[in-house]
């Protein structure tokens, strides 16, 4: 079986047709995982959930998904951010509300939990080094654990009670053995890391085998309707930036 696990696509739709693309070109796959965060921050927050609800597909809450809808107090998050929640509540439709209330927080696949932050706090945690990494392993009892949030690729594995990082780049296709990790896809709506490109994994069941991979897209075009909707300027203008 293939898996692409996508997670923060942030309601750029261009992103996300390119990565469903990349897929297709890697020959296609049995589901997506979906780590959250769906919509918040881009200009087409509806289409993506349309998209994504197109594809055999399973997806977890993000905490821009839960604010959307009210689930979350968005008073905690960043005046940028805030305002494109604000504007991402009046865009989405009944069955967009509906679709997003009922995301669970956590889900088991397999040998995996997929969950938007981390283990420890589902929606919110970001596990952006080894110390965090290492207090949630004892969160999850699944050998390894899925997570976005953060918006830059990282791979986290257990030695000796410990978490170690390990380099994942498109580079690399990992074999997963029997040690516990941390796997970050990256961000396909708006990536943290200084590369612009759109990013996700595939994981073929056959030889275990996960491969992070980086897409390009037509980063102004998604600016361009940023600006038309009047979302922040500051929110166009980290997507060239990749930051
Ligand atoms: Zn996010």
């Amino acid at each position: 079986m293939r898996y692409a696990i996508l997670a923060d696509i942030h309601a750029n739709l261009d992103a996300l047709t390119a990565v469903l693309g990349d897929v297709e070109q890697q020959g296609g796959v049995d589901e997506i995982w979906c780590l959250g965060d769906i919509v918040g921050y881009g200009p087409e927050p509806s289409q993506c959930i349309e998209v994504l609800k197109r594809c055999e597909h399973v997806c977890v809450a993000g905490n821009h998904d839960l604010a959307a809808i009210g689930k979350l107090d968005a008073s905690f998050f960043n005046p940028l951010a805030a305002a494109a929640i604000a504007w991402t509540a009046k865009q989405l439709s009944a069955a967009d509300n509906h679709y997003l209330e009922h995301l669970p927080l956590t889900l088991e696949k397999g040998d995996f939990l997929l969950v938007h932050g981390g283990p420890a706090e589902p929606a919110l945690e970001y596990i952006m080094s080894t110390s965090i990494a290492n207090r949630n392993l004892a969160f999850f009892k699944s050998r390894y654990c899925l997570v976005g949030h953060t918006h830059a690729p990282a791979l986290f594995r257990e030695q000796e009670g410990s978490c170690v990082p390990v380099s994942f780049s498109p580079a690399i296709g990992l074999v997963l053995g029997s040690s516990r990790m941390i796997i970050n896809p990256g961000a396909v709506g708006q990536p943290r890391d200084g590369d612009p490109r759109a990013a996700y994994a595939l994981y073929d069941t056959e030889g275990r085998i996960m491969r992070l991979h980086r897409v390009e897209y037509d980063i102004t075009a998604v600016q361009r309707k940023m600006m038309k909707a009047g979302l922040p300027v500051g929110l166009s203008s980290r997507l060239e930036a990749g930051q």
